[in-house]
């Protein structure tokens, strides 16, 4: 792995209190490299990573891991697009403050639909073992490598970076192959499947839900909104009694909180 240095002045000096433990992965949009650094080192820009990965395998270290770089921040105003509360990560929420300071953020070049190639996937493996696991251990940190902890910025701000679309970093990104890997096991493809709910579980309903299940009467979008949370109480196979609104929904439009 070459990793070159940078450092781009979009970051804060540090990190507040917080001792990072998370790591976001995130596409850069483009197809090439030069702009996408070009733009971070810019002040004007207001964003950058604290790592770029080329397609090549070159990391390009843009902000020291010992600071926040601004790339997947949360807000904390709950009419915000970018609401802590808002977000898939339990983690998140339960931190209420900006995610900046706890992860340590990646792109990945040109990764449209999150597909990176071998090289980029062995390098950020690289990069995670030699350098982001060792910085986590000098701080005390005790690295977890699983899916709680190794996210993507859809999953942090789910209403700006739709996890069903290319955006951020995308629905095909290897966050199990990365895991693996890291953690020295074989790769275990996972089965794309739905949240498994129980009765009494907390759920919030998905934007992107259109329906109830099996018949044609639509959502209200206020029922969707994400500090609406509901209590399963029966399940089906692909589909949930909600208590609150004594309606069944379809599994996949939900949202375990
Ligand atoms: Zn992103």
């Amino acid at each position: 792995m070459k990793l070159i240095k940078k450092n781009s002045p979009n970051h804060y000096n540090g990190r507040a209190e917080w001792k990072a433990d998370m790591i976001c992965f995130h596409q850069t949009g483009g197809t090439l490299v030069t702009p996408a650094l070009n733009w971070y080192m810019n002040k004007a820009a207001q964003c950058s990573p604290n790592y770029v990965i080329d397609t090549n395998g070159d990391v390009y270290q843009l902000v020291d891991p010992d600071h926040a770089a601004w790339a997947n921040g949360t807000a904390t105003k709950a009419n915000e697009k970018t609401f802590y509360g808002c977000s898939l990560s339990k983690i998140v929420r339960d931190r209420a403050t900006n995610a900046n300071y706890y992860t340590y953020s990646i792109e990945f070049v040109h990764c449209q639909w999150g597909n990176i190639n071998e090289a980029q996937i062995a390098a950020a493996v690289e990069l995670i073992k030699t350098v982001i696991v060792p910085h986590m251990r000098k701080n005390g940190v005790t690295p977890k490598i699983d899916r709680e902890h190794l996210v993507g910025h859809s999953d942090i701000t789910p209403k700006t970076r739709d996890p069903e679309k290319f955006n951020c970093p995308g629905k095909s990104f290897p966050y199990d192959e990365i895991i693996s890997r890291v953690l020295g096991k074989t790769p275990v493809k996972t089965a794309e499947s739905a949240v498994a709910l129980a009765v009494g579980d907390k759920v919030t309903i998905k934007d992107s839900a259109t329906t109830y299940a099996g018949v044609s009467a639509k959502i209200p979008a206020g029922f969707k909104d994400c500090s609406k949370i509901y209590t399963v109480s029966k399940v089906m196979s692909d589909r949930v009694l909600l208590k609150e609104l004594y309606s069944w929904v379809w599994i996949k439009d939900l949202e375990k909180r």
